[in-house]
């Protein structure tokens, strides 16, 4: 016989909706890949990429494909410095 684990309180699943919904700010992957390469360069550099493209970080935070080429990006410019 199967007993439900005592749940109190939310589902997991909707804490998940809620990062997979969509950020208004979020401008998808196409435009964000416009910027990313910049977004790099910042983080490398100090700067403040997220004020500067508050868009492309908001597409960061809900995409992965995206964040690893970001990480890429990065490895790939620290490499040449
Ligand atoms: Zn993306």
């Amino acid at each position: 016989m199967l007993n439900s684990p005592s749940d109190s309180g939310r589902e997991p699943w909707e804490r998940l909706d809620a990062l997979l919904r969509t950020d208004p700010d979020d401008p998808g992957c196409s435009v964000s890949r416009l910027d990313i390469d910049v977004y790099a360069e910042l983080s490398i550099k100090g700067g403040d990429p997220v004020t500067r493209f508050p868009g492309v970080a908001a597409h960061l935070r809900s995409c992965a494909e995206c964040h690893d080429d970001l990480e890429g990006l990065i490895a790939a410019l620290s490499r040449t410095d």
